[in-house]
């Protein structure tokens, strides 16, 4: 299929101003007799659905949590980016769009990029007008810190708690329409189909998570904001319950899954330190802006941290990037990490580790002003590894952590169903191969807040829609098969955990698909995750009934289509045949290790098409114009 971006014309700077003037608008008094309905709500479900209910639309909202405040969203720690240039360094739009298409590898589209970098500003705007409380500057205008791949300042943050702050603000904007009527909020509700009618998204089928219900919701469009699909690794710094579900049952409906090996690795979690871990814990990348990154010069040293002399470490990162230093991206920085540890010089007993050293901006600024900017995340770390890091390096190594890839969506962030739009992490975005700190944040409250209002509106506007209700056979199908589903998970009855089950996966993907990948060992990988599937469908265990609240079986869902996505993922991996931002497929690299792309043959989104069942996925490809900025190899020296 030929997939058209309806990316406008024009000017870059001009083109969203423009499109939205040209885009249908839904008279007033007409919104009220539309229903969408919006599934997630964390910072983009949150935004877009109190968005499209303050103009008038009726919004069902759905969350797996108990409450929309519990989303993911809440655990995000360091920023968010907006080109305000408060900081009379030099910002502006024009700045943080290069920097965002740069640090992605340029592998994203150059007008949703341009777009975000304009937006941007407007969430600063809109988040202080709900009284989220960033942190100020001595003259009162908002604080602003560093993050990767910027040589400005422009997050905007809340402590380490910025994720938390922005989602009460967005909270409180959604309930604010839940106490007007115009949201009906459905917690406790996990998607497990969406129903296409004429080939449009008119509805979804949901469980009832405490009852165990089957339901069903019919609408005039459906905008999923499922959030990523990192816990396809078992271990990510995720929240336990971010899954791949609705993502990946709209791909087996018709919408294009768009770049999922374009996964991302945090540079700086807390080391794996159990065999019965399941979950890792970010340190924001925002401690880079005091920390600094070092590992023992001799390999194997290991002497406590304070007992090797100043002349006796290597600052690998301030040596290497000299004009980023331990602020380069993510995919620099964990690469770098892991190449210090398999050379021996990693530290901790696993020698998996580097450290991240406060000592010097201790000396430099105070312990009060350290507390300051971070204080939650070293409480944090000290509950967890029971040292002090005021006294002590802190101890980080790489873990998966972000989700650039996605499904596929248009400039309107409509998939490829009619009227399905998708949103946040959950869309391939606007990152491309590698996402720069306190983008992601910037990204879904740009859909929510400001995109998605005016591109609901034009598709919405121009596109005839019959009357449907829940009575039509598609959602009796669609009722069925979930159904079907959920009966025969419980019907296994077999040996092994659903979470056994994801752990081994999260091994072979880690192992076999993770910082650094070959073709042989993807190969390998792709066999092995059809064998585990096939195991897990004769032999998982899932205690209890559909009838009633049972979380082995919430997870057995997601376990089950993760063992489908995590062979797509390898598929787009294979596919791919360069090294691009956290794709890093040993065969392409620089001379000095770095990713190296192949822009001849791979600049370009690939789109998969769901083929049926055991059939290998269809490749679609959207090619990429770069008009406005040159291809080149990055460098952060
Ligand atoms: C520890 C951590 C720190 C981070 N810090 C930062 C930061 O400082 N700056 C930054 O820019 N980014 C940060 N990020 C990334 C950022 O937090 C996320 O990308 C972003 O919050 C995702 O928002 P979202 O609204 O797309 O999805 P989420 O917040 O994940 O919300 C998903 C929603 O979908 C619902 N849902 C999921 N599946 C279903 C289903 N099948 N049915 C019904 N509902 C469903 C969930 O209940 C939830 O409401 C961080 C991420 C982590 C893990």
């Amino acid at each position: 299929m030929q997939l058209d971006a309806k990316i406008p014309g024009g000017q870059l700077a001009e083109k969203w101003d423009r499109y939205r003037f040209e885009l249908k608008l839904v008279n007033p008094a007409n919104k009220r007799k539309f229903e969408v309905i919006v599934v997630g709500s964390g910072l983009a479900g949150g935004s877009a659905s109190a968005s499209l209910a303050e103009l008038g639309y009726n919004v069902k909202t759905f969350c797996i949590q108990d409450s929309p405040r519990r989303a993911h969203s809440i655990a995000a720690q360091g920023g968010i980016n907006a080109a305000k240039n408060y900081t009379n360094e030099g910002d502006s739009i024009w700045r943080l769009f290069y920097d965002t298409i740069k640090g992605g590898d340029f592998r994203a589209r150059e007008a949703n990029v341009y777009r975000l970098a304009q937006v941007s500003n407007n969430i600063i705007d809109q988040c202080v007008a709900q009284g989220v409380p960033f942190a100020r500057d001595y003259g009162g205008l908002l604080a602003n810190r560093s993050f990767g791949g910027a040589q400005v300042q422009r997050t905007f943050y809340a402590r380490g708690q910025t994720g938390q702050q922005l989602l009460l603000g967005a909270y409180s904007a959604l309930m604010r329409q839940v106490g007007t009527g115009k949201v009906k909020m459905f917690s406790r509700r996990e998607m497990l189909d969406v129903v296409v009618i004429n080939g449009q998204a008119r509805g979804i089928v949901t469980r009832n998570l405490i009852t165990g219900e089957i339901e069903t919701h019919s609408g005039d469009a459906v905008v999923l904001c499922t959030g990523g699909y990192g816990n396809v690794y078992f271990l990510s710094t995720n929240a336990m319950a971010s899954n791949v579900t609705a993502a990946f049952r709209a791909y087996k409906k018709g919408a294009y899954f768009a770049n999922p090996c374009f996964t991302q690795i945090h540079p700086t979690c807390i080391p794996v330190h159990g065999d019965y871990q399941s979950k890792l814990t970010l340190m924001s990348e925002s401690l880079r802006n005091d920390g600094r990154v070092w590992v023992p010069k001799n390999q194997g040293d290991k002497r406590r941290p304070h007992q090797i002399l100043e002349s006796e470490r290597d600052y690998y990162l301030e040596n290497k990037y000299p004009s980023f230093g331990n602020l380069v991206p993510r995919d620099v920085a964990s690469r770098n990490a892991k190449e210090q540890c398999d050379m021996g010089k990693g530290v901790s007993e696993t020698g998996l580790a580097v450290y991240l050293d406060f000592e010097d901006a201790i000396k430099r600024d105070g312990k009060d002003a350290i507390e300051k900017k971070y204080g939650n995340l070293f409480q944090m770390y000290e509950k967890i590894t029971a040292e002090n890091p005021y006294e002590t390096p802190m101890m980080i190594y790489p873990a998966i952590h972000y989700a650039m890839g996605g499904l596929w969506v248009d400039y309107n962030l409509m998939s490829t169903i009619d009227g399905l739009f998708v949103l946040g992490e959950a869309n391939f975005s606007d990152h491309g191969a590698n996402r720069l700190g306190a983008s992601a944040l910037m990204q879904g409250l740009a859909d929510g807040y400001f995109v998605l209002p005016y591109t609901i509106g034009g598709y919405l506007a121009g596109t005839p829609l019959e009357e449907v209700t829940t009575g039509h056979s598609a959602f009796k199908e669609s009722v069925t098969s979930v159904n079907n589903h959920v009966e025969k998970l419980l019907s296994i009855k077999g040996k092994r955990t659903v979470d056994d089950f994801h752990k081994q996966l999260g091994h072979i993907m880690w192992d076999y698909c993770g910082m650094a990948r070959n073709n042989e060992r993807m190969k390998k990988a792709k066999g092995m995750i059809q064998q585990l599937r096939a195991e897990f469908w004769e032999n998982v265990l899932i205690p209890g009934s559909g009838k009633d609240f049972n979380q082995s079986l919430e997870r057995a869902g997601h376990v089950a289509d993760f063992l489908e996505f995590g062979e797509l993922l390898l598929i787009d991996a294979l596919s791919r045949q360069e090294s691009c931002g956290g794709h890093f497929n040993e065969a392409y690299q620089t001379e000095e290790n770095e990713a190296l792309r192949d822009d001849e043959n791979f600049c370009h989104v690939s789109a998969w098409e769901f083929a049926g069942k055991d059939k290998e996925p269809v490749l679609n490809k959207e090619e990429l114009k770069f008009e406005n900025v040159e291809l080149t190899q990055r460098s952060y020296k």
